[in-house]
């Protein structure tokens, strides 16, 4: 087929899916701090800090196109399409998520449609929010004798219908579960999972703004955290801890050094 030299096809840009972490600017990987300097254009969620975009070189064009529960500035499948038409403009697009991008990030979906479309595109991984917060509030995730399995599962019905969790994996003994987006439905989460079994007594906790300034920890069983999480008034973004590890934060946290920011 004769080449059509005056209307080459154009290269479409890369899409890089970047996971920002926690919170925590230092918990950024090496990687995503290289890929946040030389950004020309960025498109990040409401869980993305300040601090980590004040990494972004100046003149680097940045859009809000939010996520919050109940509070899209863009509608998922828009954010989506207009990755795609950016790359096919030829841009190369920085898509930062909070924590990683394939952990309730929505980045598998956004990757499939760039695949689908012929994108090319990269995807660094970043710590998930459950990472963080173990890390910081001194409550191991897996531990030989606590916790031998880790699930981590979200805690969001869909609007207006009752939650719709899988109660019989969640309730499992000798188990962490690792509940993100649940805040609002905390009394139910407790409630379901004695129904479905665990003791009362479980512990369980709940991690709000894990490693940002401000973080809090209330730390109770399934039949209390409910009623002391009200009284603290813990607000999202916050992960509900459930598990024997749960106990272990109280020998964990007093001991643990509060070491100085390293200053990379
Ligand atoms: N991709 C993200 C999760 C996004 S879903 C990750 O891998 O961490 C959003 C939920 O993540 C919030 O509702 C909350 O449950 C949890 N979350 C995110 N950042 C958090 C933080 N700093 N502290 C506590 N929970 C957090």
């Amino acid at each position: 087929m004769p080449r059509d030299l005056d209307h080459p096809p154009r290269r479409p840009g890369t899409v890089t899916l970047l996971g920002a972490g926690p919170g925590d600017p230092e918990l950024l990987t090496v990687k995503a701090v290289k890929a946040l300097q030389c950004a020309r254009l960025v498109l990040y969620d409401h869980l993305v800090g300040d601090e980590v975009l004040a990494l972004l070189p100046p003149g680097c064009e940045q859009h809000y196109v939010g996520k919050e529960a109940a509070r899209h500035a863009l509608p998922q499948r828009e954010i989506t399409a207009l990755l795609v038409r950016l790359a096919h403009e030829g841009r190369d697009v920085l898509r930062l998520k909070g924590g990683d991008g394939y952990i309730f990030g929505r980045g598998g979906e956004e990757a499939e449609a760039l695949a689908i479309a012929g994108v090319p595109f990269q995807v660094i991984p970043g710590l998930t929010a459950a990472q963080g917060a173990a890390a910081t509030a001194g409550i191991p995730l897996t531990h030989r004798d606590h916790g031998r399995a880790l699930v981590l599962a979200t805690g969001h019905g869909r609007e207006g219908q009752p939650l719709d969790l899988d109660w019989s994996l969640l309730a499992r003994p000798q188990q962490t579960s690792v509940i993100y987006m649940g805040v609002a439905h905390l009394p139910a989460i407790c409630a379901g999972l004695v129904a479905h079994g665990l003791s009362a007594d479980t512990p369980a906790a709940l991690v709000e703004r894990a490693t940002l300034p401000g973080q809090r920890c209330v730390e109770g069983t399934l039949a209390t955290l409910p009623a002391l999480a009200a009284d603290a008034g813990i607000q999202p973004p916050a992960l509900i801890f459930v598990g024997e590890v749960v106990r272990l934060r109280a020998l964990l946290a007093p001991a643990m050094a509060v070491v100085a920011p390293s200053g990379l």
